[in-house]
């Protein structure tokens, strides 16, 4: 068994995905005592991935692989996971990843299991995947653990990615099969905005529980004495409260805060898997029942408009 995780780049820049990919091949590859291999299309992803803890990183520079195209893209990973003897291979749950990865699955008839969130490997190892709309965890076993794997966004840590040293093997390809049967069109462009919430350092994030436009400085006030962004869970952007930059969550955008604090946020597992990452959770809610306590560090029972304010007068007074 050995493990090869896909490095989706653009423009030279590594895929977020692919770098938390990375964190859950190394962790993998620990446990089950295997070694990783990194491979990406691009000279320069490649040399950024020199100062991590993997094993060897293949390199393929092509013209033709510049731009995403997924027939091209399958043909490549077929020869390189036969180079390889790959039988593992991991890459984040990114668009293109739900593209070529099915093709190539099905072509050599392994299974893919997507849109995973861990792994366990005591006893065996199995992939957990959420069904249900995440209501129930699944462990998926994989057969002679030979297929592929994508990982959800947030699953594991890019900043846990392990340091090391490793060689660049540039390897070459034959993309005399790749057909012109698919061109790509112009680009979709994720909505960007103003704020990128995945840097800030504290956020504030109001949910449904704020009750209406009017109560917001109430939240803002509170951003203000510590220095946060403020974000907010999918109604308080769909009520048109918020722009949609501001939203968390599997519709928007994906945080890692050093501390979230969710005001009156139930924590749906769609608002979860964008912020679950955060190194210390506070939730203010007056459900004690809301599932957003069973991830947060810190609970506060309570009618916001009750405690927000006076947490603000706290630490302003400081
Ligand atoms: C395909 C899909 C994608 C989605 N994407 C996202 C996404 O990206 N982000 C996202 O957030 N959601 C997303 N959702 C919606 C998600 O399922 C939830 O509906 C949403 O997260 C709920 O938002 P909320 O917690 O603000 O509201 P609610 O679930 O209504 O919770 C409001 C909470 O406020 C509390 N509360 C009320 N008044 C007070 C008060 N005075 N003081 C303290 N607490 C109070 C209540 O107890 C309650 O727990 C998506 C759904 C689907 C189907």
């Amino acid at each position: 068994m050995s493990i090869l995780v896909f490095i989706q780049q653009e423009n030279g820049k590594i895929n977020r995905l692919s770098l938390e990919a990375i964190t859950g091949a190394q962790q993998l590859g620990a446990k089950l005592n295997q070694p990783v291999t990194a491979c990406v299309f691009d000279e320069n992803s490649a040399n950024e991935l020199k100062s991590y803890k993997l094993d060897k990183i293949v390199c393929i520079n092509d013209s033709q692989l510049v731009e995403y195209n997924p027939i091209t893209f399958a043909n490549v990973m077929e020869q390189i996971i036969s180079n390889e003897n790959s039988t593992l291979i991991i890459a984040g749950h990114t668009y293109e990843a739900r593209d070529w990865i099915p093709r190539l699955s099905a072509r050599l008839d392994l299974p893919f299991v997507s849109d995973c969130t861990g792994f366990k490997t005591d006893p065996n190892f199995v992939v957990i995947r959420s069904i249900y709309q995440g209501k129930i965890s699944s462990d998926v076993s994989i057969e002679n653990n030979n297929g592929f794997i994508s990982f959800q966004s947030g699953s594991f840590r890019a900043d846990e990615i392990q340091v090391g040293s490793c060689e660049v093997i540039q390897v070459s390809v034959d993309l005399s099969q790749s057909t012109d049967l698919v061109r790509p069109g112009e680009k979709f462009q994720e909505a960007t905005g103003a704020v990128d919430l995945s840097r800030a350092k504290i956020i504030v994030s109001v949910g449904r529980g704020i009750g209406k436009e009017e109560n917001l400085p109430i939240a803002e006030e509170l951003a203000k004495s510590l220095n946060a962004e403020i974000g907010a869970s999918r109604p308080v952007v769909d009520y048109g409260w918020l722009p949609h930059e501001r939203q968390v969550g599997s519709s928007g955008q994906t945080v890692i805060p050093k501390m979230y604090l969710a005001l009156g946020i139930s924590g749906a597992v769609q608002h979860q898997v964008g912020m679950k990452g955060s190194d210390c959770i506070v939730a203010i809610n007056k459900d004690p029942n809301a599932p957003i306590f069973e991830i947060a560090d810190y609970g506060i029972v309570e009618d916001l408009f009750e405690i927000v304010p006076k947490l603000t007068e706290k630490l302003n007074a400081r």
